[in-house]
């Protein structure tokens, strides 16, 4: 296990060969794997607020079995929610964003603060009921967005293609996202092996998730292990490893 720091979040890595010593947190691993990392890294948070209140705390697993090994062109709707492990090359890189993770609201009846966790890449929710005052949304029960305390994450797209080389010629380009103090560790050649939820996308132009019912595949990385780093473009420096 160890643990790195960047900015205020800190991250452990965990393999998954300690997970497997606990039946019960491998069993809900693989059948829900988000909240079971939420839970996770919930827990993970607590233990780091006795210590020092402004870190946030990531739990990444990996070392992932072959029973989670799985390639692109072989992902179908059916694996959504499963952990997958998908060797990759990384076509290219883009510019590092972010997405509203959380967001508080005020009741404009009574000012109480309303709490709402926001969904990656889909609509905004605002709260429908106040927490407090019970007021249903309309025009004169609105809510005002608190801009201070609504919290951010760091996202980046990046393009990739199953490394494996039976398969070019068939390769198939697909999107994959990386998050908080992953964001901007990859770069454009390298070989990764991927921990991995399967997305499914809007294929509108906009995005919107109910402008149509057409779903695009989408990796969400949850770890990631590098198998090859590009190579770098400096034949003067020679200091290349050599495979
Ligand atoms: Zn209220």
């Amino acid at each position: 296990m160890h643990a790195t720091e960047a900015d205020c979040i800190s991250s452990i890595t965990i393999p998954f060969t300690l997970v497997d010593e606990y039946p019960d947190l491998r069993y809900s691993l693989s059948e829900d794997p988000l909240k079971t990392m939420a839970a996770g890294d919930e827990v993970l948070f607590n233990m780091i607020e006795d210590l020092n209140g402004s870190l946030r705390a990531r739990i990444r697993v990996i070392g992932l079995p072959d029973t989670c090994a799985i390639e692109i062109n072989s992902l179908r709707t059916r694996d959504r929610n499963r952990l997958l492990r998908i060797d990759v090359n990384v076509l290219d890189v883009n510019h590092n964003s972010g997405w509203i993770k959380k967001i508080d609201w005020h009741c404009l009846e009574c000012r109480a603060v309303n709490h709402t966790s926001q969904k990656f890449l889909r609509g905004r929710i605002k709260p429908w009921k106040c927490c407090d005052c019970g007021k249903i949304r309309n025009r004169s029960t609105d809510f005002a967005l608190d801009s201070e305390s609504t919290s951010y994450e760091d996202c980046q797209q990046i393009l990739i293609v199953d490394s494996n080389d039976e398969n070019e010629g068939q390769r198939r380009v697909i999107d994959a996202w990386l998050f908080d103090e992953l964001v901007g560790s990859v770069q454009k050649g390298d070989v990764i092996r991927i921990n991995a939820r399967l997305r499914l996308a809007s294929t509108h132009p906009s995005g919107d998730f109910d402008a149509t019912t057409l779903r695009a595949f989408q990796l969400q990385i949850e770890s990631y292990e590098m198998l090859e780093p590009h190579e770098i473009d400096d034949e003067g420096q020679g200091n290349g490893e050599e495979e």
